[in-house]
């Protein structure tokens, strides 16, 4: 393609605070409407906002894990416009001087590895929420004033999937803070995004256009994509592109403009004079910086080189903390690393999968796991035995080595036992045994087969295969 892309993105992450930013209100989602708004996050007159200390603590942990400097003074401002789900109609936010600037986040796709550099990270204010309804609209305040965090980017994001990658990472980082559930459909985790187009060998960022109202990661990518090829036909005509506003119709897949730009100005920014400019004591900014857990790229890059599994493999173990932890302490107990992580993220991640939770909702612990990938080294077991038993493990926490017994599904590993049978199988197999004598090599696969059959998947295969090999010389 002729033209580069640059695309930034704005984050706003729900800061999961029992209480809300300015007022003591609980912030829990799912409550009948209405039933979580006091006279501060309705704006009544005479009522002053207070800030809930809990607040700017997650805040910096963010913009820290984010490789931010943090301000020595942050302050509040209104941000005024007019709209019915904010009833003070100003949105308290930070205009001049954000909570933290110049930071990064490092992603990789594929073998690339790329640092996204952030522009800001600032505090504000939820809105509360619209229903639209035939000729009518109802309106829920439980929302308002919930904390918000704003993570812009500089425009360093260079395809629509890159965008994605991004904000997989991001979540991925912001789950390992525990500050936000990241829940998308609840609303904890939102995404704007900025594009301009521009011709490769052109100075300097083309003519932008915002888009909005996009409810997924998917759907930031779908938008994207879109705005990709709406904007490149554009400026294929010698046409030029509008500085608008668009909003994401995942319907349609498609964006239609919603308003022309608005310029910072427009929203009459002052200083929030219920609020006092706020110190960012250096100490507390390191005691919160000891709070920080390894993040997942770094525990990424720790897993491939002391646990020598392959990087996917680390990739997929450390993008949820949980999983991670999983992961580790199961090594701990049993060392063989790929054993273990191949478990997780095929037939365990297949169930968590399926229905949607953690590992941590399940029964299944590390030690057991552990145990397991023992017996199937030791030969106690077959991956088979494995298989049949790990949804016991899962949903009754059971241990492998209790399952197998009262299931009586141990393997058997005892010579006199498998030359029996093996024996037998010979016995009906005569034309197959001739077959392999005179060359064909892969009758062994079959005499291995009926025996495995014969014990109902319980006899050693490695066992079998040489008591096989031997008694066919
Ligand atoms: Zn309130």
């Amino acid at each position: 393609m002729k033209y580069e892309t640059n695309i930034g993105l704005e984050a706003h992450l729900q800061l999961s605070t029992k209480s809300k930013a300015f007022c003591s209100c609980s912030t829990e989602f799912g409550n009948a409407p209405n039933t979580q708004a006091c006279p501060v996050c309705l704006g009544l007159p005479g009522s002053l906002p207070v800030l809930n200390r809990e607040v700017p603590a997650s805040a910096i942990k963010v913009a820290l894990a984010l490789n931010c400097t943090i301000a020595d003074r942050m302050k509040f401002d209104r941000k005024n416009y007019y709209y019915p789900d904010l009833p003070k109609n100003f949105q308290i936010s930070q205009y001049d001087k954000p909570l933290a600037r110049n930071g990064f986040l490092e992603i990789q796709a594929e073998k690339v590895v790329k640092k996204i550099r952030i522009k800001r990270v600032h505090l504000e204010e939820d809105a509360g929420k619209l229903f639209h309804k035939e000729g009518y609209s109802l309106i829920d305040y439980n929302r308002a004033g919930t904390p918000l965090l704003e993570i812009v980017t500089e425009p360093d994001i260079s395809s629509p999937e890159e965008a994605y990658t991004y904000l997989t990472f991001l979540k991925s980082l912001l789950r390992y803070l525990d500050v936000s559930d990241c829940n998308m459909e609840e609303g904890s985790l939102r995404c704007d995004a900025n594009i301009s187009l521009k011709k490769k060998e052109a100075s300097g960022l083309g003519i932008k256009t915002e888009l909005k109202n996009m409810n997924s990661f998917k759907g930031v990518r779908n938008a994207l994509d879109y705005e990709v090829k709406r904007q490149s036909a554009i400026l294929e005509e010698g046409a030029e592109i509008i500085q608008e506003t668009r909003l994401w119709d995942a319907d349609k897949g498609l964006t239609t403009s919603m308003r022309s730009k608005e310029e910072a100005h427009d929203y009459r920014y002052f200083p929030e004079p219920d609020l006092t400019p706020f110190v960012i004591d250096k100490e507390v900014s390191e005691r919160i910086k000891t709070d920080i857990p390894e993040l997942p790229r770094a525990r990424e890059v720790r897993f491939v080189s002391q646990y020598h599994i392959p990087e996917y493999d680390a990739s997929v173990l450390t993008q949820e903390k949980k999983t991670a932890d999983f992961f580790e302490k199961a090594v701990e107990i049993y060392n063989n690393p790929k054993t273990i992580s191949n478990w997780i993220m095929s037939d365990i991640s297949a169930v968590l999968n399926e229905r949607g939770i953690s590992i941590d909702k399940v029964r299944l612990s590390a030690a057991n796991l552990a145990k397991m990938a023992r017996m199937l080294d030791e030969g106690a077991i077959s991956t088979k035995i494995a298989k049949a038993i790990l949804i016991d493990m899962i949903d009754k926490g059971e241990a492998p080595d209790v399952l197998v017994r009262e299931k009586g599904l141990s393997q058997i590993s005892d010579a006199g036992e498998l030359e029996g049978m093996i024996a037998l199988v010979l016995k009906e197999n005569e034309k197959t045994v001739k077959d392999y004598k005179s060359g064909k090599k892969n009758a062994l696969t079959f005499l291995v087969g009926q025996v495995m059959k014969a014990s109902r998947g319980k006899a050693n295969p490695k066992m079998v295969n040489e008591i096989l090999k031997s008694k066919l010389k």
